[in-house]
């Protein structure tokens, strides 16, 4: 569509636009790319935030973690917590679902983006596969897996302090379910991994293929989920969570750190990260990943989620994911 208005700019002249109308391949959700090359111009000073938190008492600290945070149950995981290395696993004290989990995986209070460690990464994830055995030995009714990450308050974060959240259900959330029932559908009627074949035709067409490392496989997607960026990563033949192996995770958190990176570097400071898994023993979808910036709009400091998404339930995207893909590219080479 090509919206028209004269414009003040050019002396009330006539200016149209051109709002591409997308349709994603699997789920046929819509999202409008307007690519208006929006940039950050300035990283926001964290500053000030982080030396507020630093005011009030951090439960996640580790001065503080064994006093402050809750345990397992005692019938569930006898030592109460689940600790690899560095990382912790213990219950959500505002819990979402039967089983829901936090994973603090550094020490430090702050870390920002560029500064997530391969190791400290690739922990954290051990951490929550460990924890999600012990969920589907104890419940295995709980077919629904996922790993997620507000980083920062601007993305839904309610501390600094960098945590996951982990969650396992015998009931998905409204877009675990569409992803899984989209893949199931997909493979009814074509016979065919849908994973594969967006893997496979990104790559011929090369505009949103970011690359691969080990068998993970990055990509930006068609339709994004954020207003600025949705950067995907799925790996390959992996049906569940539970599959992946530890090179699995290493390959997946270098990847992420090449995107933490470029995220620092076009000047976001926050983030979402899902982990979706399939259901195990099943051919029809691959366990995927999804980062999302996150960002306010000078100079008010708009938020990057009005009535469109809230409540339409559709993205109105201001950078093209081609744009995306290419800058990105860059950092995968
Ligand atoms: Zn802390």
């Amino acid at each position: 569509v090509e919206p028209k208005f004269l414009d003040p700019r050019k002396g009330f002249e006539e200016n149209k636009l051109h709002v591409e109308i997308r349709a994603d391949p699997l789920t046929h959700r819509h999202g409008r790319v307007c690519n208006f090359r929006f940039k950050i111009i300035a990283k926001p000073d964290l500053s000030g935030l982080v030396e507020r938190s630093r005011k009030q008492e951090c439960p996640f600290c580790p001065e503080l973690i064994e006093k402050a945070t809750p345990k397992f149950l005692k019938e569930f995981i006898p030592e109460g917590r689940i600790r690899v290395s560095e990382a912790i696993v213990f219950p959500n004290s505002m819990p979402y679902d039967r089983h829901n989990a936090i994973v603090t995986f550094s020490g430090e209070h702050f870390t920002e983006m560029k500064g997530f460690t391969e190791e400290l990464l690739v922990n954290a994830f051990l951490a929550c596969q460990v924890y999600l055995k012990r969920v589907l030995a104890h419940d295995s009714a709980c077919k629904y897996l996922s790993i997620n990450w507000n980083y920062m308050p601007l993305s839904g974060g309610g501390l600094i302090h960098p945590h996951l959240q982990i969650i396992a259900s015998d009931f998905p959330t409204n877009y675990h379910e569409e992803l899984v029932k989209g893949s199931e559908r997909y493979y009814e009627e074509n016979s065919r991994n849908f994973w594969a074949d967006l893997i496979a035709r990104e790559e011929e067409i090369g505009k949103r293929y970011v690359g691969s490392i080990g068998d993970v496989s990055w990509l930006t997607s068609f339709v994004p989920k954020g207003m600025m960026m949705d950067i995907a990563a799925i790996f390959r033949e992996r049906n569940s969570i539970l599959d992946l192996s530890k090179d699995d995770l290493k390959n997946f958190s270098n990847g992420l750190q090449r995107v933490l990176t470029y995220l620092d570097d076009q000047n976001f400071c926050s983030f979402n990260l899902a982990i979706y898994s399939g259901l195990i023993d099943q051919g029809y979808f691959w366990t995927n990943a999804r980062v999302v910036s996150r960002f306010t709009i000078p100079p008010l400091d708009t938020s990057d989620i009005n009535y469109f998404e809230k409540l339409h339930d559709e993205t109105f995207i201001v950078k093209s994911p081609e744009d995306v893909c290419g800058e990105l590219k860059e950092y995968f080479v």
